[in-house]
């Protein structure tokens, strides 16, 4: 419960998305609930409020059950006499008077959208109504490469991937940090992937091979949105922006092997390994499955 009384959305509660209607008045709070109005009454009158002397009593308290109208029936701790307190007193009196209870059981109404029914969907548009997505990078997932290379992928873009900088940045690493490929530069997930000279060169041959202009990206993001500019046709993209992600997974297993097997690679042994894995995963798993091989290396089959 205090959670949710504490949840608030640009400056509003969510409790005040409920409100009250009062049927016989046995269960919603007089002073502390909203039902009269949109706040609840201790919030819109607090002088009166302060000279209650019962601070949790039930509408059914104060209202007249005979003619379900307000009673008049007071539990001042003192009369209102101040400027304060008779002005509020007017405004309540004067809201009070057009109150007449249903007669029904009391009940709670969401109001806090277009729609009229309470459900947990409602509550999570109000909760994330005020956040601001804009300039959040939304990772698309490419279905015809395997979970695991999307998964690299997806954790590789926000940085979260075993690099030598996130390795020594939580003191698990403190040695050498220069990139293993190129022996030049620091080794992150930026480096690796985008602007180390080895990987630059299999996006380059990647370029040549797909027949798209070279490719030059400023960020990490820039590399997954790649197919979106360029220029191909819908299933050319589709293709493309898999083949970025095999490169990054092959990318990958080059420096794990060069690291911990010291086995040597150069730019176009890793971009063979994208054309056969690609080819693998994309003639089983996309729905162009009679790709033969001589047409997708020529990458004219779209
Ligand atoms: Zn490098």
């Amino acid at each position: 419960m205090s959670s949710i009384s504490a949840s608030k959305v640009g400056g509003i509660k969510l409790l005040q998305n409920f409100k009250g209607v009062a049927g016989v008045g046995d269960s919603i709070k007089f002073w502390l609930d909203p039902w009269a109005c949109y706040d609840p009454l201790k919030d819109r009158f607090p002088a009166l409020f302060r000279l209650e002397s019962d601070k949790r009593c039930l509408i059914a308290d104060r209202f007249d059950s005979s003619i379900s109208a307000f009673s008049g029936k007071w539990g001042w701790s003192r009369v209102p006499y101040s400027e304060d307190e008779r002005r509020e007193w007017n405004s309540f009196i004067e809201l009070l008077d057009s109150v007449k209870l249903a007669g029904t059981g009391d009940r709670w109404v969401w109001i806090g959208g277009n729609e009229k029914e309470f459900s947990v969907r409602a509550v999570k548009s109000f909760l994330r109504s005020a956040t601001d997505f804009s300039n959040n990078f939304v990772f698309e997932w490419s279905k015809w490469v395997p979970k695991k290379v999307n998964i690299l992928v997806w954790r590789a873009q926000m940085g979260r991937i075993a690099t030598l900088d996130a390795l020594s940045k939580r003191n698990c690493f403190n040695g050498d940090e220069r990139c293993i490929l190129c022996n030049d530069g620091l080794e992150s997930a930026d480096h690796l992937f985008r602007s180390c000279s080895v990987a630059s060169e299999v996006w380059y041959l990647i370029s040549r091979w797909c027949n798209i202009s070279p490719i030059f990206a400023f960020s990490l993001e820039d590399l997954l949105e790649v197919h979106v500019f360029s220029g191909l046709g819908i299933k050319a993209k589709i293709a493309l922006k898999g083949i970025i992600m095999v490169g990054w997974w092959c990318i990958w297993i080059a420096r794990n092997n060069r690291r911990f097997s010291n086995k040597t690679c150069s730019a176009s042994s890793i971009v063979q390994d994208i054309k056969s894995l690609g080819f693998l995963w994309y003639s089983n798993r996309s729905r162009c499955r009679d790709i033969s091989w001589r047409d997708w290396l020529s990458f004219s089959f779209l």
